[in-house]
């Protein structure tokens, strides 16, 4: 079929696309409607921990899809406990609320936040959030965030998110009122270049919520599950949050997102927070297939290795071109390009068959499969040295 022939016009223009069709997907490889084959270090935005289509993901679905789907989240059903129970007993929280996105978790956090504002702060609301952060693209995430393109949007915006800059606990001190609820950030801000909040300003954090009695809450949807060589991006700081958000790798693909909580912060009482799909069994089996994967012996340790031969090869890349610093953790790796040319680049490499992201002009960002191949990284370096080299041709 020709690409000409596909219905497009039928959708809503939300993005610009490239003229290709995605038909299927193996591991680190898609493959698009003219049968072109890519090397993917995009994977849906750092969504598919095990690559495309794996048979731990496949089998989970198939298997549940015959069993149950929706009884309603008004009735218990087992994967989603069996999920929460993964998700606990690997982490300092007790209790755990699935959603369907990474925007929807982080609305069920801000209302947490709330809730808990209003029931041990006399009222309180705000949440500090930090410059340049990504929280999503619902009312109140798109407020949350510190993305400056987000400013001009939808007006009016939802109040109650006093903006700090990263790694600056000064400047979250001076934010900081009776009317302040909760600090919410990224262990490491992705959209906005893989910028890390330090070790040291997260434990500054911690200690400072803990003083005034204010919820810590990281949005992990990026950085867990895995994505940083541990199994979640705060352990890092060896900080213990009040609550956390996941998304993207939690389902490895399918739409799955989580609020997680310690028992003294689940605040929220029957009537408070809900959703017809949320924990429903066909998304809950994805993820527990995804996180025994994930907490197999040795997996954790194989991403810090990967994720080492990756910077690597990335700063020998940018040595040999003059390009820029090479930073992140794990398999959640940038370059910075020292010059816009990251939209030019992501386009001549995919033309060669290499797919990268590029989420500001100046940088790209890397997010294989977690379980990708030694060979799969040497092989993306290859073409993306020949692509530089292209970008680089007048
Ligand atoms: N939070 C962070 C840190 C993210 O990176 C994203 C997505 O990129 C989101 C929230 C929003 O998740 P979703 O797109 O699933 O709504």
């Amino acid at each position: 079929m020709q690409f000409e022939q596909f219905p497009t016009q039928a959708l809503m223009n939300i993005t610009p696309r490239p003229a290709l069709v995605f038909v299927r997907g193996e591991g680190s490889w898609l493959w698009d409607h003219a049968g072109k084959r890519y090397l993917d270090f995009v994977q849906g935005w750092a969504v598919n921990s095990l690559g495309h289509s794996p048979a731990a993901l496949a089998e989970a679905l198939a298997a549940q899809a015959r069993l149950l789907v929706s009884p309603s989240p008004a009735f218990y059903n087992q994967p989603s406990m069996e999920l929460a129970r993964r998700i606990v007993a690997h982490s300092p929280f007790q209790r755990v609320f699935f959603a369907n996105s990474g925007a929807e978790a982080n609305e069920g956090a801000i209302k947490l936040a709330r809730k808990w504002g209003a029931l041990r702060l006399g009222g309180a609301h705000e949440i500090i959030t930090f410059t340049d952060s990504f929280h999503g693209r619902t009312l109140a995430t798109m407020a949350a965030s510190g993305k400056a393109a987000f400013r001009p949007l939808f007006e009016p915006k939802v109040p109650g998110f006093p903006k700090a800059a990263l790694n600056d606990l000064a400047a979250v001190e001076r934010l900081i009122t009776p009317r302040t609820a909760a600090v919410m950030l990224e262990p490491i801000q992705g959209e906005a270049g893989v910028i890390p909040a330090s070790d040291e300003f997260l434990r500054a954090l911690r200690r400072l919520t803990r003083e005034r009695g204010l919820l810590l809450i990281v949005d992990e949807i990026q950085t867990g599950v895995g994505r940083t060589g541990k199994l979640w991006g705060f352990e890092h700081a060896g900080v213990e949050p009040d609550v956390m958000t996941l998304g993207k790798g939690l389902g490895g693909g399918v739409p799955l997102a989580a609020l997680v909580a310690t028992e003294a912060a689940s605040c929220f009482e029957p009537g408070d927070q809900g959703g017809t799909f949320n924990g429903n069994p066909l998304m809950t089996a994805a993820g527990c297939a995804i996180m025994d994967a994930v907490l197999a012996p040795g997996f954790l340790a194989n991403i810090e290795t990967q994720g080492r031969r990756l910077t690597q090869g990335l700063k020998a890349l940018s040595e040999k071109f003059g390009l820029g610093e090479v930073r992140g953790r794990g398999l959640l790796v940038a370059l910075d390009l020292k010059s816009d040319i990251g939209t030019k680049l992501v386009e001549v490499a995919r033309e060669d068959g290499l797919l990268i992201n590029s989420p500001r002009p100046h940088l790209l960002r890397f997010m294989p499969s977690l379980n990708v191949m030694e060979d799969e990284i040497d092989r993306m370096l290859e073409l993306l040295e020949t692509a530089i080299h292209k970008a680089a041709a007048p």
